[in-house]
């Protein structure tokens, strides 16, 4: 059997917490994080899950193009609150999804949540976010480091919500006994060092998603963070 973890926390500093998270059937796993001014960034990860769950929900099995169309349903559905109540205008989110079958995993993602895997010790980033400051990295004009510390490192070229068509990332690979799968906003990533990351996967007894946020915490919090561990075993 397979072991998952899940938590999601305000953090120390934000008024309220704008991430989502979704755990359901057929083995689907997800997670969001909203931005909008005052409740908009939380409507847009909530509808966001809701709607998913609702494409997905009791589906037999999956494919990479299932996930893409329910993102973009949302996406759809999200442009039209946005229309329909001024409040909500700009609201945005990132959703970052898997699901697995058969000992393969599929997923899509919009944004600057990541899936990791973590496979013989090696933690491994699968997504690419979509974010301002990794197209400087890709072009060679920024490092990884000065990346982790830019002004503008929120600023996203894609989420769901956005104005205009939205382009949904999608991949798959084969699942091995032991691998395990880490679904997280930046909540978690700007507080805690990948290596950090990487040893409490490997390292720690218990419940890791907790082991995570909790980290975050001590590092400062100073945004919502939300985790998801799957410790795969076939
Ligand atoms: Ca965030």
């Amino acid at each position: 059997m397979s072991k998952v973890y899940r938590a999601t926390d305000v953090g120390l500093v934000r008024p309220g917490n704008e991430d989502a998270l979704a755990v359901f059937s057929p083995e689907c796993y997800m997670v969001a994080d909203g931005m909008g001014g005052h409740v908009a960034g939380e409507v847009a990860s909530g509808l966001l899950v809701e709607v998913v769950q609702e494409q997905l929900q009791g589906k037999a099995s999956l494919t990479i193009d299932d996930l893409r169309s329910a993102i973009l349903v949302a996406h759809k559905e999200m442009q039209q609150a946005a229309r329909n109540t001024p409040a909500y205008e700009g609201m945005g989110t990132t959703a970052t999804i898997f699901h697995i079958a058969a000992g393969n995993l599929c997923w899509a993602h919009v944004g600057d949540s990541r899936l990791y895997l973590l496979r013989h010790g090696k933690l491994d980033q699968v997504t690419r976010d979509h974010s301002y400051v990794e197209e400087l990295v890709e072009r060679g004009k920024l490092t990884e480091s000065e990346a982790r510390v830019h002004p503008q490192k929120n600023m996203l070229t894609r989420a769901v919500g956005m104005e205009g068509a939205l382009d949904v990332d999608g991949g798959q690979f084969a699942l091995e006994a032991g691998d395990i799968l880490l679904l997280a906003t930046d909540g978690l990533m700007n507080m805690v060092p990948d290596a950090s990351i990487s040893r409490i996967l490997q390292e720690e007894p218990g419940d890791k998603a907790a082991r995570l946020v909790s980290e975050a915490l001590s590092a400062g919090g100073r945004d919502n963070v939300t985790v998801i561990v799957l410790e795969y075993a076939s």
